[in-house]
């Protein structure tokens, strides 16, 4: 999915762009830029101010009201609201940072990117093309598949 974040919301940017989502966010844009934008790019706008979700609602655009405090609330939200999976697979995520599509990439030509000890421990790599960050499913993703496990569950509360 398409989605524009106010600028409350720059965690669950990064998340929605790992789980693959074209995922617009600014801390620069004021409400009538991030309106504008929504529209015309035909992007969902995810905000925490209800006053631009009721501008947004009169204007015709799609736009939900996140409420949760943390990761975990938030994604269960927008599972219930737009079904997304709660999923990672880096072989579809964009890039956290900005948002482009990330590319699988060999070990051969990131190996002055990341510590040699990960290059021994790790065999899939994914790289930026925009912005040349490097990914790889290390030791962080404990944290990362634990965060979607504590948002599935909530599903099951809601
Ligand atoms: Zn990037």
């Amino acid at each position: 999915m398409n989605f524009i974040l106010d600028g409350m919301l720059g965690k669950l940017t990064r998340w929605l762009r790992m789980m693959g989502h074209d995922a617009k966010y600014s801390t620069v844009l004021d409400d009538a830029e991030l309106l504008a934008v929504a529209k015309k790019e035909q992007r969902v706008l995810l905000t925490r101010d209800f006053a631009l979700f009721q501008q947004a609602t009169v204007r015709g655009i799609s736009v939900y009201c996140v409420e949760g405090n943390t990761g975990p609330e938030r994604l269960a939200e927008l599972y219930g609201r737009f079904r997304i999976p709660l999923e990672i697979d880096l072989a579809v995520s964009r890039c956290p940072k900005c948002n482009t599509n990330l590319a699988s990439v060999p070990k051969d030509e990131i190996t002055n990117q990341v510590q040699k000890n990960t290059l021994l421990h790790y065999n899939e790599f994914w790289r930026c093309p925009n912005c040349g960050a490097v990914y790889w499913q290390g030791a962080h993703w404990i944290k990362i598949r634990a965060t979607l496990q504590e948002a599935k569950e909530k599903v099951k509360e809601r």
